[in-house]
């Protein structure tokens, strides 16, 4: 359907797609930065791109590629547990698809290049801060291993948009700017709901043979194109289709078990944010945790804590359930029912072979793994710890030797774990904002007289207890010891007499500092680029993309011993400016 004359807000029946014919320009666009190896998918180089005085027209949907037909997806979606009907691509443009020799066929899309038919009342642009964001942290999740849409470039430009971006009533006007991004295709949960509810939504009356054979086309078009080995293996269009199923639910079993292991929060886990090929799909108010809390919400907007930590795996097959409602006739429910019912399972099983590798038990399976697993994250989250950190730290509880004393041999592991921790002055600093941003869970009205009142009581609350930093530091540092010694009673059973221990001492340290990575984006991290590119500076961004794309790299070995790597900083200025404990401002950080 051509909707080129009218692009806005409106119902757009019958479609999957919508052609855009007239560009939206930015203003002088420049580039901020890019991502080489997202680009080499598409076989081509920084330099190159560089070197083309059209390259941040082009990456930015502001001038045509030769051959490309950009249009917008309508999808429709689940949002926060409601069916939102049709939503569609308001601020994304899909520019069409590059075959590179090397690695295969790559949709790209412009993101912010404007408005679309399916832009409701949004101006379909983005700004600097959410490009940022979208821009790294695509690249920093495909560096951990974890499967992602890329973003290979980033182009800022002198259109402005106004925005809210403390949501406090107070716009100001921020620069347009665009990611392009990559993956083998967008397609998502929500593209299929687009068959649900259409009579509703778009006027059409009863049930249209049409809307079933354009679902069957996009079925198949999905499984000839991304799953091939499934479409071959089914001659029966049913089975083929319970085997697509399963291969999407796996997938994204996978995903979510990947996303629980490294503390990451999608924030809006809608399904139309769900890729159908389980990849992590939709930068907006994600975020790594930091202090462990298994109701972390890394989206302040998200007031009835949906899109929790802890929930993201129930969330995931929730939604995986409305893609089998969605995918209807395609399915036998019961079949489809019992797909769904694999989901935990499946789940469970990918998060404690991740796990495993986290605390470096390569050799055996115990059953007890599982408590193990569970012990740490309880004394993590007793003692306020570091999601990242502590992680990284395991590797260095040294392997357990007959008759060594448990507190001295572990004493500098636990110190470091320990620094890492809630002090006194985090502990409070997290009463007095849980108080001030939710103050009815402290019985609280906001601006009541009473409110100042219990502020200040919780102030003077934190005036005694300060007193008592080495009481919490001493009940600290007995929770780590004891789950330390669990745990190295159980790195023990490791090797048994035939075995050689300094290779598999070595393993452990592989494996570990091979899964358990050093950086992560932090949202202060972000927030740092974004702040200097704001003002101009996008070094910054290049500097954290750099340490991102190396996550599990030490200092000395991205940048070189004596701190003089590819770049000017140092090695030591990187360390304690990315892998330390973050600042206490990084808890004031919020993103909607
Ligand atoms: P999200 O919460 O990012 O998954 O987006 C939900 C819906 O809002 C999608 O249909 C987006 O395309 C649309 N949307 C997001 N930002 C904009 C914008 N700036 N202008 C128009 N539509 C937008
Ligand atoms: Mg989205
Ligand atoms: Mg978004």
């Amino acid at each position: 359907i051509d909707d080129s004359e009218q692009p806005g807000s409106r119902m757009v029946p019958e479609a999957c797609f919508s052609r855009i014919r007239a560009l939206q320009p930015l203003v002088r666009p420049v580039f901020v930065a890019l991502s080489q190896t997202a680009l080499s998918l598409l076989g081509l180089s920084a330099q190159e791109v560089l070197s083309d005085p059209l390259g941040p027209e082009y990456l930015s949907g502001s001038r045509l590629l030769p051959g490309s037909e950009p249009a917008a997806h309508c999808y429709s979606g689940h949002q926060f547990g409601l069916f939102a009907g049709q939503l569609g691509d308001g601020a994304v443009m899909y520019l069409g698809e590059v075959e590179s020799c090397a690695h295969g066929r790559w949709e790209i899309q412009v993101k912010g290049a404007g408005v679309t038919p399916y832009s409701r009342d949004g101006d379909g642009r983005k700004v600097l801060r959410s490009s940022i964001r979208e821009f790294l942290c695509s690249e920093a999740m495909a560096a951990l291993g974890i499967p992602s849409t890329r973003a290979a470039s980033l182009v800022t430009s002198d259109l402005y948009v106004s925005r809210d971006p403390l949501n406090n009533g107070q716009r100001i006007l921020e620069r347009c700017s665009v990611v392009l991004r990559v993956a083998p295709t967008f397609i998502r949960f929500g593209s299929f709901e687009v068959f649900l509810g259409r009579d509703e939504f778009s006027g059409l009356q009863g049930p249209s043979a049409g809307r079933d054979d354009i679902r069957a086309q996009l079925l198949d078009y999905i499984g000839d194109t991304f799953y091939p080995q499934i479409q071959q293996a089914h001659s029966i269009r049913k089975d083929r289709n319970l085997a697509f199923f399963r291969e999407v639910m796996t997938r994204t079993a996978r995903l979510v078990a990947q996303w629980q292991c490294v503390g990451f929060c999608h924030g809006v886990l809608n399904t139309d944010n769900m890729s159908i090929l389980g990849l992590t799909l939709d930068y907006g108010p994600f975020g790594f945790m930091e202090r462990f809390d298994p109701d972390f919400v890394s989206n302040a907007s998200d007031k009835k804590r949906r899109y929790s930590y802890q929930a993201q795996p129930s969330v995931c097959r929730w939604n995986l359930a409305c893609l089998a409602e969605a995918l209807g006739s395609e399915l036998d429910p019961a079949e489809a029912g019992a797909v769904l019912d694999e989901f935990m399972p499946t789940y469970e099983a990918f998060y404690l072979s991740i796990m495993r590798k986290k605390l470096g038990l390569v050799r055996i399976e115990e059953a007890e793994d599982r408590e193990l697993v569970s012990d740490l994250l309880r004394v993590m989250h007793n003692t306020g710890a570091d999601f990242t950190n502590t992680f990284r730290l395991l590797s260095r509880v040294p392997w357990p030797e007959e008759g060594d004393s448990e507190r001295a041999t572990v004493g500098s592991v636990v110190d470091l774990i320990l620094e890492q921790c809630a002090s006194i002055e985090d502990e409070l600093a997290m009463i007095l904002s849980l108080a001030q941003t939710s103050p009815l869970m402290f019985g609280m009205v906001a601006d009541s007289p009473g409110m100042t009142q219990q502020l200040e009581l919780l102030g003077r609350l934190k005036e005694l207890v300060e007193t008592n930093q080495d009481d919490l530091k001493r009940k600290q540092r007995d929770d780590w010891i004891h789950w330390i010694g669990q745990y190295r009673r159980r790195l023990g059973r490791e090797c048994d007499s035939t075995s050689d221990l300094p290779v598999i001492i070595k393993e452990r340290l592989k494996v570990m500092n091979g899964i358990n990575p050093r950086v992560v984006l932090r949202n202060y991290i972000a927030q740092n680029a974004i702040q200097a590119a704001e003002k101009g500076d996008f070094s910054e961004i290049v500097r954290v993309l750099k340490v991102l794309e190396k996550p599990y790299s030490d200092p000395e070995t991205l940048f070189g011993r004596d701190g003089c790597g590819e770049m000017e900083h140092s090695g030591a200025e990187l360390d304690v400016a990315y892998d330390g404990k973050p600042p206490a401002w990084a808890q004031t950080v919020c993103v909607t």
